[in-house]
């Protein structure tokens, strides 16, 4: 993971185009929720200090390559302003004679904000001619700080880097990638994977790729359910995506194999329809028809528990349960407390996946975990082994002597 890191890179008078993740919730002309914008400020903060001129770019939602206000980043300059407490200028295209113009005027420390690169077709097109547009909004210096949209070939994350002299990673991308990248490359052992949410389809390569580098895998959630059904378990009304049975048989056949541990629910909490409250636990052997699972059991919560209590590396991405209906939250919040006190006790956590991540929030316990990942797509494709374009499209880092 050698690349160019922006802290390599003479800023001094130079315009440096920033590709940041300002993808946040809007509640019409407000940023709802301003976590990704604070996120950034430390390397915003670093160029800013350095005397750069600050070119940022984003994308926000998806207008599908047409104008659309309701996807404008406006409001996001607006916020921008008062967490940095300076100007942000704004330009309401990320190309054409305004934006060159804006970025030219800019001073030492100065901060432009570029309309939406969604606007336009060729950004998620990875258009040649228009990377080299915005690439022509910076001195050559291309920082990308947007970890959430490594995973995709994009413009204003791949594109540009041809049309610049240096591509370097920001603070919150090289975060990213030293904690994944070592819970990949090199984790302490034991090494435990929590899994959980619905859909097995898209973790699958994630729980192949983990079965290779984990000592111990954990699957809770709906998506266990496949995994228990391919076993011939009763799981009455519980979510199951029958045409992955077979690659779920596949998994855990070879797991027994290889003799690697991977670990199901034993028990689980049940109800007739998810907007139900009355529940009742049974083990899994015991799920009666008409019913469906929609958390982890008590049972299963100590069995997990016991082995994240022995765990040096963690890496968990998606809820247990339905943990967004308190009555089925127990066991999400369980493993965030688990997680949050073996970290105390010097396990490395690392947490993806929004669900994941509001489940360690409302455990009162995010910042007990080592690291929380901005990004939940690219999280797991780097976690399923996939290399991200935005980040091999990076400058590789000088050879230290
Ligand atoms: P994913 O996007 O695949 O990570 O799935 C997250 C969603 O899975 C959350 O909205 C949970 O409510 C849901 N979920 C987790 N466990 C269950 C379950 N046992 N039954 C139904 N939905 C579940």
């Amino acid at each position: 993971m050698n690349k160019l890191s922006i802290r390599d890179l003479n800023l001094k008078g130079k315009r440096v185009f920033i590709r940041v993740d300002f993808n946040v919730p809007l509640d019409g002309a407000k940023v709802a929720d301003d976590t990704r914008i604070r996120e950034t400020l430390p390397t915003l903060r670093l160029a800013i200090d350095r005397g750069a001129r600050l070119v940022l770019a984003s994308h926000l939602g998806r207008p599908k390559g047409k104008v659309d206000p309701r996807y404008s980043l406006a409001p996001v300059a607006a916020r921008l302003r008062e967490l940095l407490g300076r100007p942000v200028e704004f330009a309401s295209d990320c190309i054409g004679a305004d934006a060159v113009q804006k970025s030219k005027a800019l001073s030492d420390g100065g901060v432009l904000l570029l309309e939406n690169v969604r606007y336009h077709p060729q950004e998620e097109a990875n258009d040649p001619g228009f990377s080299q547009q915005l690439a022509g909004l910076s001195d050559q210096l291309f920082v990308c700080d947007a970890f959430g949209s490594a995973h995709r070939a994009h413009a204003s994350v791949v594109g540009i880097t041809k049309f610049v002299a240096q591509a370097a990673a920001g603070l919150l991308m090289e975060r990213e990638l030293a904690y994944l990248g070592k819970a990949v490359l090199n984790p302490e052992r034991p090494f435990v994977a929590l899994l959980g949410g619905a859909k097995v389809s898209d973790k699958i390569e994630v729980v192949r790729n983990l079965m290779k580098l984990a000592d111990v895998m954990l699957i809770g959630g709906a998506m266990a359910y496949t995994f228990l059904k391919s076993q011939g378990e009763p799981v009455g009304k519980s979510l199951v995506e029958e045409d992955k049975l077979d690659l779920a048989r596949g998994l855990l056949d070879e797991a027994r194999k290889r003799n690697f541990r991977l670990l199901l629910p034993i028990d689980h909490v049940l109800a007739e329809s998810p907007d139900s409250t009355a529940t009742q636990v049974t083990e899994i052997a015991g799920t009666p028809d008409g019913w469906m699972g929609l958390d982890v059991g008590p049972k299963t919560i100590e069995l997990f528990r016991e082995e994240l209590s022995k765990a040096r590396t963690i890496v968990w991405n998606g809820p247990l349960g339905m943990f967004e209906k308190p009555a089925f939250a127990q066991g999400t919040l369980a493993m965030a407390r688990a997680v949050a006190a073996r970290t105390k006790s010097g396990a490395t956590s690392i947490v993806g996946g929004g669900d994941s991540v509001s489940a360690v929030e409302q455990s009162g316990v995010a910042d007990q975990i080592s690291h929380i990942s901005t990004g939940g797509g690219a999280s797991l494709e780097f976690l399923a082994g996939e290399k991200l374009p935005g980040v091999e499209a990076l400058s590789d880092a000088p050879t230290k002597h």
